[in-house]
């Protein structure tokens, strides 16, 4: 399975995380990716940016190094309501909006709550991939949250951190969640959610999940670009196709 973007990727803007736009952007080049997304955790988060930070994104071009940039965040769920950490008025100036449960920002409930508050989420008209549903912190009923998401259009992701670095124990999820997607034929998009450039476009182990589950590439939002753009535009977002711009 070829993947040409990583969709979620963070910068020293998350307050823990250790390469920088400039940094992110070249291991991305090297890596051979032509799409980067910069989605660093939402204001809620310990140590995370302000809300001026997503609002100041339009200053980025539109590539770095060759690679295309997509302006986004990892909006933090804040309660079963489907609440994310950043106003609307932030929310429709981005690229890509991504979502999930985080730690000291929903305290997570039983696997009914937790179900609601995904759905709740994915029904929000700005999200574009609901991260790392997997995370056993946050149990799910696995079968409601596909069948939502192939309703609402919405992409899911694999998280190929959560195999090793993050939320340990999430295998058996995603293996779950990848067959009942590949069975389903939902969207998925696999990650590396990297905190240091080392990891941008780490997606070995994702894949090899995805793979077994029997999930085809044409599921896989991140295996073209104009997938990618196309997908983002049924979301509403105002994504162009633009010329390259000479590297910086
Ligand atoms: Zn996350
Ligand atoms: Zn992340």
């Amino acid at each position: 399975m070829n993947l040409v973007a990583d969709l979620h990727t963070h910068t020293v803007a998350s307050g823990h995380a250790y390469s920088t736009i400039n940094e992110n952007a070249r291991a991305a080049a090297a890596r051979g990716l032509e799409m980067i997304g910069f989605t660093d955790h939402g204001p809620a988060i310990r140590g995370g940016p302000d809300p001026y930070h997503f609002g100041s994104l339009r200053v980025l071009p539109r590539y770095l190094h060759g690679v295309r940039i997509l302006r986004g965040i990892e909006a933090n769920i804040m309660a079963a309501d489907g609440t994310l950490d950043l106003s609307e008025e932030y929310l429709r100036r981005l690229d890509i909006v991504l979502a999930g449960f985080h730690p000291g920002c929903y305290d997570g409930g039983n696997v009914v709550a937790n179900t609601d508050a995904l759905i709740a989420a994915m029904e929000n008209p700005y999200v574009d991939i609901i991260v790392h549903p997997g995370n056993p912190q946050y149990p799910v009923d696995i079968p409601v949250v596909v069948r939502e998401a192939v309703r609402l259009g919405i992409c899911l992701e694999i998280n190929n951190a959560s195999f090793s670095l993050s939320r340990k124990g999430s295998k058996d999820n995603c293996q779950h969640f990848a067959r009942i997607c590949a069975d389903q034929g939902a969207i998925l998009a696999i990650n590396s959610d990297a905190h240091f450039m080392g990891y941008v476009g780490e997606f070995r182990e994702a894949v090899a999940v995805v793979k077994e589950a029997g999930v085809v590439p044409e599921q896989v939002l991140n295996t073209s670009t104009e997938r990618v753009l196309d997908y983002l535009r049924t979301r509403g977002k105002q994504v162009q196709e633009v010329t390259p711009q000479p590297p910086i």
